[in-house]
């Protein structure tokens, strides 16, 4: 897969070539001016599909110049554009540059950063309108779960949300709670879209997590008949077994599986692959492809001794059994060793489970410690005891279960290449007292099924597929989720889902499987909001009151509040709208480098280390002379003029305004006051009696041709002062 975009490519190898001279005859530098005019087009999202056929054509015909040069270059370009005609598409079809080297047709960074695509711009302005169930449908157009992931989602699209340039980013992932239950609310609990018709294809998902489910609901949108088996009694992996339910309510997550179900995708639970069901087997049953999303179910060993002992819990299978409902007896006192996010689950559900005081005990300093920072301090505030820099260095036993564990002092995790790698002092021990001790340090997927199954597995045990169509040595096979890649997240599982299900659809229509990963497809242009500079920059990202410690420690239920509707829409508000401004700078360089005034703060928003912007500045520093409009090649920035005002605005943002000034003689529009002031300050350079005057251009050569007319014909001059 080529990580560059071959549109940009091919205008700078052209623009080379040109440069260089390197073809001279003049019939193929025509053919090769053109081919640089047509991609120019497709990389400004000027361009029609049509452009295709006519790039190919333009193409042939340099391919068949008699000069090599020339030659090698058409051949070039038609084996690119056969290779990716995919990524040409995506910038004709949905004005999107994949890579984001197109600078006008970069996705915003936000459905950049988004594993599974999703068109954040759009559904943050839906939900600043009040369109709630609109927003959810443009998130389901990507992603199944959107309430599950409105909860709990890693949202890698806050960190890269633009809007902390100015202040904190966009509350994304509340957003997306606050929209889902809305529509619920309002009884718009929906399918975005209406499915294909069934095409009479079978495909087989193993595994009913997030990446088998959001296969299954792709592929059942695209016609196919799908089964899930799912080793479990419930769907949902380790959105149902692992992450716990005061984190996420298992009733959302019902509903976001019966809205998949409703597609007619057939979940047969307790059915495990390679003991119940087999390839063969499913072959035979007229299954034509198959996706393996199995999850990582085992827990991590410590390989200490004493690990065996009766009381000694594995994390994953306490969270699962749990989750289940399964009586789980803890003693008083819970030790936990790890110090990730699922020793944070752990640790606050044996406190929940009813445990009496539970420790959490990991090699990290608290800085290092992998689990998030919020889920930490939630920990600490229930009530969780922390003690940093201790490893497990044996297990011990008193009547034949555990009774406490020793503990070795951790000196260093990392080497200096980072990589884990723990150093101890022996003579420093630690010993604790526990009635159970529940190991967390990890997971490990159950691929006993590989070796039966004739699939293929790589050095660290994940199952082998390709990176971009999750593809496995076995054709009809396509695997992805956590068990290909290691742990990760629900939202990366479900953009695995999602293109493996376009892979698996190329696959039963015999068409080549896709060469690079799925785009990020802009789903709707929504209209911005106007509100005045100094209200964009006063809107605060809301901050939702954490419940009670007391009263969380003691209920696996969800206690935390929501976005009310006001901070919903101030908080959409916010959004700087990176889907409409790419960023390309234009606007502020033509105001400070032709205009003199730096009016503008949107400059270098994409370097490492941009000044701090604020829409205030344009306000006190604008001139209102449009000049940052004529250059806008996006319309973001506009200047229009209302009931005698001129504003200027940035995606519905009044930068500035201010009254407009008319020609005292024919009434036309002469520009803002602050404009003609400027105007006329500059003038007094050049000349400093110049009166501020209030003609247009019209009036001002008809007055001169009156008062010349005036002039008795033999006293004419051929200049005239105007104040004279
Ligand atoms: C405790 C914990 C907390 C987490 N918290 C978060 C969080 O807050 N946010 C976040 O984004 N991510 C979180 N994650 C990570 C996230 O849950 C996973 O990355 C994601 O669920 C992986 O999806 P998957 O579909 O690949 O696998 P899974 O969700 O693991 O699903 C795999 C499914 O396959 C089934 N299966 C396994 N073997 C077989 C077989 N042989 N036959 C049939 N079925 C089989 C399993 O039972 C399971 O249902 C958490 C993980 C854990 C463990
Ligand atoms: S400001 Fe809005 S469009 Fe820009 S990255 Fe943040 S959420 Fe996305
Ligand atoms: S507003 Fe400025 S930075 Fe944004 S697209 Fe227009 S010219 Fe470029």
């Amino acid at each position: 897969m080529n990580d560059h975009c071959p549109v940009k490519q091919n205008i700078d190898i052209l623009l080379e070539a040109e440069a260089a001279q390197t073809v001279l005859d003049p019939e193929p530098r025509r053919h090769m001016t053109g081919l640089l005019h047509l991609l120019e087009e497709i990389a400004a999202g000027r361009a029609a599909m049509g452009h295709l056929d006519a790039l190919a054509a333009m193409a042939d015909r340099l391919a068949a110049a008699r000069e090599t040069a020339a030659a090698a270059l058409g051949r070039k370009f038609l084996n690119t554009l056969a290779g990716e005609r995919e990524v040409f598409q995506s910038h004709i079809e949905s004005r999107n540059c994949p890579t984001g080297e197109c600078d006008l047709l970069a996705p915003a960074p936000c459905q950049m950063a988004c594993p599974a695509g999703i068109d954040v711009a759009c559904y943050v302005s839906l939900i600043g309108q009040g369109r709630y169930a609109e927003a959810v449908d443009v998130i389901r157009l990507d992603n199944p779960f959107p309430w599950v992931c409105g909860l709990i989602c890693v949202h890698p699209c806050e960190t890269e949300c633009l809007r902390q340039r100015l202040d904190t980013p966009i509350a994304i992932r509340d957003l997306k709670a606050f929209a889902a239950r809305q529509a619920m609310s309002a009884g718009l609990w929906r399918l975005a879209q209406v499915p294909a018709p069934a095409n009479g294809q079978r495909v087989a998902v193993i595994g009913a997590g997030p990446a088998g489910l959001s296969a299954a609901y792709h592929l059942a949108l695209n016609g196919y008949a799908v089964t899930v088996f799912e080793k479990l009694p419930m769907a949902g992996g380790m959105m149902a077994v692992g992450i716990p339910p005061y984190r996420l309510p298992r009733e959302l997550l019902t509903a976001e599986v019966e809205l998949i179900q409703s597609l007619g995708v057939e979940i047969r639970t307790e059915v495990a692959f390679g003991r119940d069901v087999t390839l063969e087997r499913l072959r035979a049953d007229g299954y034509g492809a198959f996706f393996v999303a199995t999850g990582l179910h085992l827990s991590g060993r410590l390989n200490v001794p004493g690990e065996d002992l009766s009381g000694v819990l594995k994390g994953v299978d306490f969270l699962r059994e749990v989750s289940l409902g399964r009586s789980v007896s803890l003693g008083r006192r819970v030790i936990v060793i790890g110090g990730g996010n699922v020793a944070i689950d752990v640790a606050r559900s044996a406190l929940r489970a009813g445990a009496g005081t539970v420790s959490l005990v990991c090699l990290e300093k608290r800085e290092e410690m992998p689990a998030w920072e919020d889920e930490i301090k939630e920990a600490l505030e229930e009530g969780v005891g922390l003690t940093n820099c201790f490893g497990p260095s044996r297990f011990i036993e008193e009547n034949g279960r555990v009774a406490g564990l020793e503990f070795k002092h951790c000196t260093s995790v990392f080497d200096e290449d980072r990589r884990f790698n723990p150093c101890y002092d022996e003579c420093v021990l630690n010993l604790m007292k526990a009635d159970n001790i529940i190991v967390a340090i990890g997971q490990a997927g159950d691929v006993e099924f590989a070796r039966t199954e004739g699939m293929a597995l790589t050095s660290r045990h994940g199952l082998a597929a390709n990176a971009v169509t999750y593809q496995t040595p076995v054709t009809d096979v396509f695997a992805g989720g956590d068990a290909v890649y290691g742990p990760r997240s629900v939202i990366e599982a479900i953009g695995a889902g999602k293109a493996a299900a376009r892979s698996i659809h190329c696959y039963l229509q015999g068409l080549p499987l896709p060469r690079m990963a799925a785009l990020p497809v802009r789903r709707m242009q929504t209209e911005v909001f106007e509100m005045s500079a100094m209200r964009k920059m006063e809107l605060r990202r809301p901050r939702l009151p954490a419940a009670d410690p007391i009263l969380r420690r003691r209920t696996f239920e969800r206690l935390e509040t929501e976005l009310s509707p006001a901070q919903a829409r101030d908080e959409a508000r916010r959004c700087l709208r990176c889907d409409i401004c790419k960023r390309c700078g234009q606007c502020a360089s033509v105001c400070r480098e032709k205009m003199g005034l730096d009016a503008l703060p949107f400059n270098n928003f994409d370097s490492p280390d941009p000044p701090a912007g604020d829409f205030r500045v344009t306000t006190d520093n604008c001139v209102l002379c449009g000049a940052c409009t004529e250059n806008c090649p996006t319309g973001a920035i506009r200047i229009e003029t209302h009931n005698g005002e001129c504003r200027l605005s940035f995606c519905g943002t009044v930068l500035c305004r201010d009254q407009m000034e008319y020609c005292r003689e024919c009434g036309a529009e002469l520009g803002a006051t602050r404009y003609l002031d400027h105007v006329h300050h500059r003038m007094q350079g050049i000349d400093p009696l110049q009166p501020r005057r209030l003609l247009c251009a019209d009036c001002i050569r008809k007055d001169l041709e009156d008062r010349y007319l005036a002039i008795p014909a033999g006293r004419r001059s051929p200049v005239i002062h105007l104040d004279d």
